[in-house]
Order: structure tokens, then C-alpha cells, then sequence
């Protein structure tokens, strides 16, 4: 059932009984330690209010009982009728009461009846009139001494009785009795929190701070024990009703908390802190109210719990942002070997392709070599005539001067013999160059561009292609060739693209007679051009756009490969091979590449 639960849900049950426990120990926390201070507060009171009350009863205590002594009393009451002796003892009541500072002092006879007393020229005088319902009163002719709380029946003010009996020889012969005044003992202790109150042992509260508390009781009495305090006077003639008054949990020996208020009204709770006096037979009561108390708590707690989901708050912030930068990273690192994966397959793609492209332009290299060298080839196929002829002219004239020299050794004529030798050796040099040059332009090249003069490269061109032109005894004219030109070329290509060109003249210009080849080199703004004109007739305008292709030919020896492998293998030295007629007759083919400045500065 548990692992159905979705683990947030969990979280949150957590959370939620983490704050409620928080709030529970901190409210109970707060509670019980406020509740101490209250309770050390109360104690404090309660020494202070029942102390004062303890010292205001101690000044009478004794009082009675010294004054009962005075035998003027005693006479009095054997001899209630001698008027002297009733004016002597009231004079001594009163000097008695002004000393003490008693509210009334007076004497009764046996019956109960005051015979003297202190106020015996006041209006409202206890003289005449009979106490003996009260229990001070009796208990004095019991000859024990009387302390009794009770409203007086003529004044309605509260009071204490002190009481004790006059005595003469064993017997008892009245009573004496001092009132002591409690009217306003509230009122230095009147204080806004906490509420005094001084009960009976009936439980009747006769002294309280608070007004609506007087002369109730704080528990129920019953009709038997109504009609007694009534028939006491204690509390006058008003009845005596209860109170609500719950006692509840104990905080310590003398405090407890109770629920208190007025019947049928809403009760307040109290820390009740209680002190007995055993000899007045009274409880003192210090009681403060818990509402303070509980909101005290209540905010305290409050405070806590929003410190604590602040402080949860913050931490799941935090670990909400460490998970979301924790997820950014991952998403950041896929992507990153999502994308080092593309770049290595496309860097694997490329190293292919540029392997394919290698080994395409190996191939087409090797092939383009192939057909520059059965071009080559094909040139010298073509030029074997024009060079048998070359080496047979010289052949046919060594033999004739080998003959002669014969003649002439057999004559006995040295000189001649001498001078045909001399032209023999002259022309087998001369063979030996045209073999030299024939050797020179079977080779093959390097294919390595490196910074050229160009002029011996036009110049050696020029006597490869010499058996051709000779032969139809053709002109060549240089112009510009003499002066440097340097240019990045592949020298060995180059004179063949040249050899090319002048062939190609060559045999547009034919059989027809004083035919004339121009050669000149040009340099304009960087660029150097090499220019092969001939006096032929031109190039047919609608050829002038196929010339380059490869087999295209319009002679019937050709191969149409002559001038498509000059045009690549200029285009492969960064320049370019092109063709135009010339304004007067024949054809220009000019060669443009980039000049070599910087070699140029150095020559
Ligand atoms: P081939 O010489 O074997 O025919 P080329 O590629 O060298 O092959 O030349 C192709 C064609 O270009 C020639 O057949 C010719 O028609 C034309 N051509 C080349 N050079 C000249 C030129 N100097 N004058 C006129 N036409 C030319």
C-alpha cells in the first residue's frame, strides 16, 4: 500500500507532520515555561498580600486579651448599673481604640448585650445592642479567643472581631470585643492581571480585587450551611451564591489552574496559586489569567512554525535549483556528446571524402600524366619526320665529308683533310643536341610549381619545336623575351603546353610560304601573358568555343588532346590558357598566369 504512495506525497506527509510537531513542542515548550514564571510571579504576590493580611491581624491579636485584663471591666460587669463605672470604661474603650487604631472596641455582658463601647456617643453605638449570635461571642464565653470575619449589622462594613473573655475570680463574666476595620483592604492591591481573593472556610469570598466575586462562594452550599452563615449576620442578610469555580491540572504543591466566573456567564481560566491561614481559617488566592499566557504561546509557537517553513522553504529552493542546474548540466553534457558524435561522424565523413578525393585526384593526376605523355608522344610521333629529316640531312653530309676526307688522306692533303673532319665533329654536335632536346621533352615532370624565369623556358620550347618550322621554313619572331619574367610554373609542363602551341601554328599556317610565328611575353599589374601568334587562317568562330574540349580536331592526324591538356595543365599552375583571332589573319593563344614579384625583386 505504502510503495503505491507517489514518493512527493511522502515528502509532504513528512513536511506536514514535521510543522505540526514543531508547533506542538513549541506551543507545550512556551506554555509550561511561561506557565512557571506565572506560577513564580503568583508565589511572589501571594507571600506579599498574605503577609500584609497576616500583619494587619497580628496587631490585634493579642490586643483583647490585654485588655480584657483591665478591671475596670470586670467591676463593670458585676456593676453594669453604676453609671461612673460605665462612663470609665467607655472613656477607656475609646482612649484603647484610638491607640490601636481598631475600628470599634466594646464590652458585652454574659447575654450578649454591649454594655460600653467605643463609639458610646456615635449615632449608630453598639451600646444596647445584643451580638451573642455571633460565633465570636460564643466562643469567648467558652473562654477561647474569638477571630471572626463578618459584615457589621449597623455599619454594612466589613470588619474583623477579635474577641476574648472578661474574667472575675474562676468565672467568665463577659466579653470584650475589638473590631478591626477591613473595608478597603483591596485597594493596594488592586492591580490589572491578577485577581486576590480571601475565602472562609465555607469558601465565601470576603475580600477580592475583583467586585462581582463578593460574598460568593466557589462551591455550592447547601440549604443547611446558608442558613447558618444567614443566621450569623456574617455576610448581612444577603444570600450567598455560588460561583463557578472548576479546579484543574495541578502546576505545583499551592497552583493549580481553575476555571472561574460568574453562573451562566463564560468562564476564564486562572493559574491559582493558594496560601491557608489556618488560624483565620483563610485561603488567599492570587489568581492571573492564562489568556495572556496561551496567546503568548501561541505567538511564540506561531513564530517558530514560520521559522521553520521559511527555513524549509528555503532549503527546498535551494535543492529545487541544485536539481534543476543538476538536470541543465546533463542536458548541456548530452548535448555535448550528441554533438562531439556528429562532429567525429561528419570529421569521419570528411576524412573519407577527402580520402576519396585524394585518391579521385591520384587517379585523374596519374591519368592526366599519362595523356600529357602520350601527347608528348604523339608530339614527337609527329615531329619524327621533321627530325629524321633533321638527323639525315647532317647524316648524309657527314658521310659525303668522311668520303672526301678519304680523298683527300689518299692525296696526302692534310689541311682538307682536316677541314672535313672539323665540319664532321660540328655536325655530329649539332645531332647530338637535337637528341639532347628530344631526350629533355620525353621526361616527365616533377607537377612541383617553383618561382620560374620564364624566357629560357620559351627559349628551349622554341628549339624543341625548331625541326617543325624549319622544315615549312617558317619565321619566328620574339618579341619581349630577352627581359626576366618570373612566374610559379612547372617548367617541364610548360614548355610543353608551348611546344603544343607552336605545333599547333605550325599546322594551321601549312604549306604556304614566308608563314610567320609570333612569340611575346607581356606583363600588365601582376599578370604576365605569353602570347603564340601565327599568320595561319584563323579558327573558325563556331570551333572557338570547342577547341578546349577534349578530341575535339578538325585535322585528320589529329587527336583533339593537345590544347584540353595545355588548358588544365595551365589551369593547374593558377592560370589560363585561351584562343582568339587575330584582327588581320591567323590566330593568338595566350597564356596568362600570376607573376612571381617578389622573385622578380630579387633577380
Ligand atoms: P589537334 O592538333 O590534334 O587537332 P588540338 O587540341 O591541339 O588537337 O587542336 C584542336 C583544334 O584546334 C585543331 O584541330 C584546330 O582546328 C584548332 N587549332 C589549334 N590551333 C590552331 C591554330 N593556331 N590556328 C587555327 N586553328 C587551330
Amino acid at each position: 500500500m505504502i510503495s503505491r504512495i507517489k514518493p512527493h506525497y511522502l515528502y509532504s506527509i513528512l513536511v506536514v507532520g514535521i510543522l505540526v510537531l514543531t508547533f506542538w513542542i513549541t506551543w507545550s515548550v512556551s506554555w509550561q515555561q511561561s506557565l512557571q514564571g506565572l506560577e513564580q510571579a503568583n508565589q511572589q504576590y501571594l507571600e506579599q498580600f498574605s503577609g500584609h493580611l497576616d500583619s494587619r491581624l497580628s496587631r490585634f491579636r493579642f490586643l483583647p486579651q490585654l485588655v480584657a485584663k483591665n478591671n475596670l471591666l470586670s467591676e463593670l460587669l458585676r456593676t453594669p448599673d453604676r453609671l461612673s463605672n460605665v462612663q470609665a470604661v467607655n472613656r477607656f474603650l475609646k482612649e484603647v481604640n484610638q491607640i490601636t487604631g481598631a475600628s470599634d472596641t466594646y464590652l458585652m455582658d454574659t447575654t450578649g448585650l454591649t454594655i460600653a463601647a467605643s463609639n458610646w456617643r456615635e449615632k449608630l453605638t453598639f451600646v444596647g445592642q445584643n451580638f451573642s449570635f455571633r460565633p465570636y461571642f460564643a466562643l469567648a464565653m467558652q473562654g477561647r479567643v474569638g477571630h471572626y470575619f463578618a459584615l457589621g449589622t449597623t455599619s454594612k462594613e466589613r470588619g474583623y472581631y477579635f474577641s476574648y473573655p472578661v474574667r472575675h475570680a474562676a468565672g467568665i463574666v463577659g466579653v470584650l470585643v475589638i473590631k478591626m476595620d477591613m473595608s478597603n483592604i483591596e485597594q493596594y492591591w488592586s492591580n490589572q492581571n491578577t485577581q486576590f481573593m480571601v475565602s472562609d472556610p465555607d469558601g465565601v469570598i470576603f475580600i477580592t480585587t475583583t467586585a462581582d466575586w463578593l460574598y460568593r462562594s466557589i462551591r455550592p452550599l447547601s440549604q443547611q450551611d446558608m442558613e447558618r452563615i444567614r443566621g450569623t449576620l456574617r455576610y448581612g442578610d444577603a444570600s450567598v451564591n455560588p460561583l463557578t469555580y472548576q479546579p484543574g491540572g495541578k502546576v505545583s504543591d499551592n497552583s493549580r489552574i481553575v476555571k472561574m466566573g460568574l453562573p451562566g456567564q463564560e468562564v476564564t481560566r486562572y493559574l491559582a496559586s493558594l496560601y491557608e491561614m489556618p488560624e483565620a481559617g483563610w485561603s488567599v488566592q492570587v489568581l492571573t489569567p492564562l489568556h495572556e499566557l496561551t496567546s503568548g504561546s501561541l505567538v511564540m509557537a506561531l513564530t517558530v512554525l514560520l521559522l521553520v517553513i521559511s527555513i524549509l522553504s528555503i532549503s527546498l529552493l535551494v535543492r529545487l535549483r541544485i536539481k534543476r542546474q543538476h538536470e541543465r548540466e546533463r542536458i548541456r553534457r548530452e548535448a555535448q556528446k550528441q554533438l562531439e558524435k556528429m562532429v567525429s561522424e561528419r570529421t569521419q565523413d570528411l576524412e573519407n571524402e577527402i580520402l576519396l578525393h585524394k585518391k579521385t585526384e591520384k587517379t585523374l593526376r596519374a591519368t592526366q600524366d599519362e595523356l600529357i605523355q602520350a601527347a608528348k608522344l604523339a608530339l614527337v610521333g609527329e615531329m619524327s619526320t621533321s627530325i629524321s629529316h633533321e638527323l639525315n640531312n647532317p647524316l648524309a653530309a657527314i658521310r659525303s665529308y668522311a668520303d672526301n676526307a678519304r680523298q683527300f688522306l689518299a692525296k696526302n692533303k692534310g689541311q682538307k683533310v682536316d677541314e672535313n673532319l672539323g665540319r664532321i665533329a660540328g655536325l655530329t654536335e649539332r645531332m647530338a643536341k637535337i637528341s639532347n632536346q628530344l631526350k629533355f621533352f620525353s621526361r616527365k615532370s616533377s607537377g612541383q610549381l617553383e618561382p620560374t624565369n620564364l624566357n629560357p623556358v620559351i627559349q628551349t620550347a622554341i628549339e624543341i619545336a625548331g625541326p617543325q618550322y624549319q622544315k615549312k621554313h617558317i619565321q619566328i619572331n620574339k618579341q619581349g623575351v630577352e627581359s626576366a619574367i618570373y612566374a610559379d610554373v612547372d617548367i617541364i609542363q610548360l614548355e610543353q603546353v608551348l611546344i603544343n602551341l607552336i605545333s599547333n601554328a605550325v599546322h594551321a599556317i601549312g604549306d604556304e610560304n614566308e608563314g610567320e610565328i609570333g612569340i611575346s611575353t607581356e606583363q600588365v599589374e601582376g599578370s604576365i601573358f605569353i602570347h603564340v601568334d601565327d599568320s595561319g587562317p584563323g579558327i573558325d568562330e563556331e570551333d572557338l568555343c570547342r577547341i578546349f574540349e577534349p578530341f575535339f580536331t578538325t585535322r585528320d592526324a589529329g587527336l583533339g588532346l593537345g590544347l584540353s591538356i595545355s588548358s588544365r595543365i595551365i589551369t593547374s599552375m593558377n592560370g589560363k590558357l585561351s584562343a582568339r583571332n587575330l584582327s588581320g589573319a591567323g590566330a593568338r593563344f595566350t597564356i596568362s598566369l600570376p607573376g612571381y614579384t617578389q622573385s622578380n625583386d630579387s633577380s
